[in-house]
């Protein structure tokens, strides 16, 4: 019996991905899957010796659902529509006579000797084993009954945010804009994580930025999302190389005009703004701009400051971090630690991923595992 407290079953899967469902990532070597979750890598680098990837993309087609592979990575239901995938797992429901109880809420789980007593917003139940699949949540209120249960719950706290600036001109003059390859550093922290990156009207957003805050999720909490960090604009290329393109690039082209043609493969605009920051403007050419204008440049590009000033959340996918400590399950069969025939699964746990369907992948292979040492319990 599956209970479930909101009137609709499944909810999150049917918005995901913008309604495609991204249920899964084409990363077949668990090695290098891991390194997509900032929390849970350990207990999940075991946990996908046993189901991963290929586990996913072998279930869905065993249950007539095939997936598609896109550019990126990303995989999604070929119908990309996550009906298929909601579809799935209600025909499955019915097939194996599981009830399925809406708005009904669980509120307490007590353990007796051999039965867990169920309280929940519509009765009292029993079960002999219990599942406890909540999701996560940035209120420790959502995990209470765990924690009366004698469990640990790690401080929950938000990651895959964007950042947001107060009043800069960057945005004013270039939301919509989008890098194919920047990275974002945190000095404090010595953390930088490169990727696409996009300017928003309030910020800046792209996985780039989604990915650091999902790995710095706990330093931007304890700042209160008030920060500095900075972009490289010109990355892979390190500070002595920038400088050294730049002024190459000034050899080559004594006569052109500056904003000719943007460099180190960034959208012409972005280049423009670049350039009229440190005051190169469009009106010498690049024979009469001097070294130290050059060098600013140079500085700029590599280590562009700002100053972040709150948080919002990301709209296809956000996610907690913290939740039941790891510590507590055992992750061969996904049971606790603490009381036999109670299993884990999915994002309860103090596991997160980055964007690109890791969070479900999370979720398939934790209720894979638990389900199936369920079934060994109930032979
Ligand atoms: C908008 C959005 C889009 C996303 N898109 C993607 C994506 O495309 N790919 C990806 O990998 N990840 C995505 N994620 C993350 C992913 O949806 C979650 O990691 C995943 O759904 C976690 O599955 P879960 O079963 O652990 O929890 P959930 O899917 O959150 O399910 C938990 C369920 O338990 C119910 N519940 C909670 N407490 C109780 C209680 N006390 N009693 C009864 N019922 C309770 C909830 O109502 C909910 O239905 C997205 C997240 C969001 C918010």
């Amino acid at each position: 019996m599956i209970l479930e407290k909101t009137s609709k079953f499944l909810s999150k899967v049917k918005i995901s991905g913008g309604g495609r469902c991204n249920v899964t990532h084409d990363c077949l070597d668990n090695t290098a899957l891991v390194s997509n979750y900032p929390r849970g890598n350990k207990a999940l680098k075991q946990a996908f010796a046993r189901f991963n990837v290929q586990g996913t993309i072998n279930w869905f087609k065993e249950n007539n659902v095939d997936l598609k592979l896109e550019a990126d990575g990303r995989m999604f239901p070929a119908s990309n529509s996550s009906d298929t995938i909601v579809d799935c797992f209600l025909q499955l429901a019915k097939k194996l006579n599981i009830t399925i109880q809406t708005n009904c809420e669980v509120f307490a789980i007590k353990k007796t000797d051999s039965l867990f007593k169920i309280k929940t917003s519509l009765s009292e139940m029993e079960a002999d084993a219990v599942f406890c699949c909540i999701g996560g949540h940035n209120n420790l209120g959502h995990y209470q009954f765990l924690i009366n249960l004698g469990h640990k719950i790690k401080e929950p706290k938000p990651s895959l945010f964007t950042f947001n600036l107060t009043k800069h001109r960057i945005n004013k003059e270039l939301q919509g804009i989008a890098t194919k390859n920047a990275s974002v550093k945190l000095h404090e922290k010595k953390t930088e994580v490169s990727g696409p990156l996009l300017i928003t009207h309030w910020g800046f957003s792209g996985p780039a930025v989604l990915k650091l805050s999902a790995f710095e999720a706990e330093y931007f909490f304890e700042k209160n999302y008030n920060c500095t960090f900075s972009i490289n604009w010109a990355y892979p290329l390190k500070p002595a190389a920038v400088e050294e393109a730049l002024f190459l690039h000034q050899k080559n082209n004594l006569k052109a005009l500056p904003y000719t043609k943007s460099q180190f493969a960034m959208p012409q605009r972005l280049w423009e703004f670049l350039c009229n920051e440190v005051e190169i403007i469009n009106d010498k050419p690049w024979q009469e701009i001097n070294k130290k204008s050059i060098l600013k440049l140079a500085e700029l590009l590599f280590n562009h400051k700002f100053e972040m000033q709150g948080k919002t959340t990301f709209k296809e996918e956000f996610v907690t971090c913290g939740g039941l400590e790891l510590n507590e399950v055992d992750f061969k069969t996904m049971e606790s630690k603490l009381h036999k025939n109670l299993f884990f699964c999915g994002e309860v746990l103090d596991i997160d991923g980055v964007t690109g369907g890791f969070n479900f992948q999370n979720a398939w292979t934790t209720a894979w595992i638990a389900a199936n040492n369920f079934t060994i319990i109930k032979n």
